[in-house]
């Protein structure tokens, strides 16, 4: 990979993790904050919900960010856009629409293949 690609996933990863970790602050933030007070039942229930699915995108934030950082370490060693199986180059265009991607397309294929089998 160029210096000028690592350059632009740099800046772009960067980016991302700025609005995910301020997007999850804000939901923790709220969360922390509601308490849940409402005498009614269905009010409860409906809180608790809206409260479980606050947890899980924060959750799923986490996870994204902890692929970002990973993603970020491997431009500084110059891994990064190598296919962590076959250890190809992964397409550019595939690069810029997922950065944190870590198999090539064949690859991916092939797993999701297997995954696939072994589901069933
Ligand atoms: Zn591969």
């Amino acid at each position: 990979m160029k210096k000028r690609e690592r350059e632009f996933f740099h800046k772009m990863l960067k980016r991302q993790i700025a609005d995910l970790t301020r997007k999850s602050d804000i939901a923790l933030a709220g969360l922390l904050d509601s308490t849940i007070h409402s005498a009614d039942p269905m009010d409860r229930a409906s809180e608790q919900l809206e409260r479980d699915f606050a947890l899980r995108m924060l959750d799923r934030d986490n996870k994204l960010i902890m692929k970002i950082k990973k993603a970020l370490k491997k431009i500084e060693d110059e891994s990064f856009g190598i296919c962590e199986v076959c250890g190809e180059e992964i397409d550019i265009e595939r690069l810029k629409l997922r950065p944190v991607t870590e198999l090539c397309i064949g690859c991916k294929t092939h797993q999701e293949k297997l995954e696939k089998l072994t589901c069933e």
